[in-house]
């Protein structure tokens, strides 16, 4: 069986949110932009990654005025705008860019779409949590209008799903099922992460008890049962202590993995190396590097206009990376 994974660099855009999760370690209260240069910088790092992933905190203008000032004074009407001229700039040195921005109305993902292979929004749980309560982006019928939008749009969609956050085993195959039944509807689901809770010290969980070895496992085969066959599992390599027993419970994607970045949202946890991953493989499975769009959107060409050119270098007649 074929186990994914995508080179990338992980460009942490604005740790500016207006939403107040209680297990995040992300999020900052002052105003935090990433400038051009620093961007520039980052990418001329990653020189063997294909995917630029822009990740930030949701609709920060919202809270912060001052953002607004700053990227009118740049030149930027809005926060989007700017990341639209980020996703550019990434283009322009190789990258694909994939865009993490959080819950975005039709329109914007219209802006976005040219200039993305694709975009992705955690879903987290299709339920009201407590965890949520500070967070107006986290209801789950708003997250729920951004995949489906996503999904009218055509547009290669990531998504998944916080395991331990508060949420019962009904909620788990609840939100799995309306994953489902979304890209049932559209067709645009590439893939769902199962991803589990890290305690943060400093937030409201930092004592609140992680998911357990089997609680993952168990929640990884009914994302199996649940979920379409042509809709990839992901599991975090560097959140669980062995991929393997993942691997045999029916996950196939490990997701992005950097040489140059760490991940910002756990930063604790270093990726593995590609060698420490090929041995947790023990033999059983066959290691190959995808590009931020899965392969059958690759043959379908779903992905952003402005990144064709890129894929069609980059990709094989498969639609994985070209080795
Ligand atoms: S988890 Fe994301 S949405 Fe929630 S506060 Fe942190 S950055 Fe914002």
């Amino acid at each position: 069986m074929i186990v994914t994974y995508s080179r990338n660099v992980f460009i942490p855009l604005t740790r500016s949110c207006r939403n107040k999760c209680w297990y995040c370690g992300f999020r900052v209260e002052n105003v935090d932009l990433m400038d051009k240069e620093s961007i520039k910088k980052l990418l001329e790092r990653a020189k063997s990654a294909k995917e630029a992933l822009f990740t930030f905190g949701e609709k920060p203008e919202q809270v912060h005025p001052e953002l607004k000032e700053k990227l009118r004074t740049l030149g930027y009407p809005s926060l989007l705008d700017y990341v639209v001229e980020m996703n550019k700039l990434a283009i322009n040195l190789g990258f694909l860019p994939h865009t993490n921005a959080g819950v975005l109305e039709k329109d914007e993902l219209m802006k976005l779409k040219p200039f993305n292979a694709s975009l992705g929004l955690m879903l987290e749980q299709a339920v009201e949590l407590d965890c949520h309560s500070e967070s107006p982006g986290k209801k789950p019928e708003v997250r729920i209008r951004t995949i489906r939008n996503a999904g009218k749009l055509r547009i290669p969609f990531t998504t998944g799903i916080l395991i331990g956050i508060g949420e019962t085993e009904y909620d788990r195959a609840y939100s799995l099922e309306v994953i489902a039944e979304l890209h049932r509807e559209f067709g645009h689901i590439q893939e769902v992460i199962i991803q589990n809770f890290k305690a943060k010290k400093g937030t409201k969980m930092e004592n609140f008890p992680e998911p357990s070895l089997e609680e993952m496992l168990k929640t990884v085969k009914l994302a199996r049962q649940i979920l379409p066959k042509d809709v990839a599992i992901q599991i975090p390599p560097n959140l669980v202590e062995d991929i393997y027993p993942f691997l045999k419970a029916g996950a196939n994607d490990l997701g992005g993995i950097s040489e140059v970045t760490p991940d910002y949202i756990n930063p604790e946890a270093r990726w593995p190396s590609i060698d420490q991953i090929e041995k947790s493989l023990r033999g059983e499975f066959v290691l190959r590097e995808r590009l931020p769009v899965y392969p059958k959107f690759v043959k379908l060409k779903l992905f952003g206009s402005a990144v064709s050119e890129l894929i069609e270098v980059y990709s094989d007649d498969d639609g994985y990376c070209r080795s």
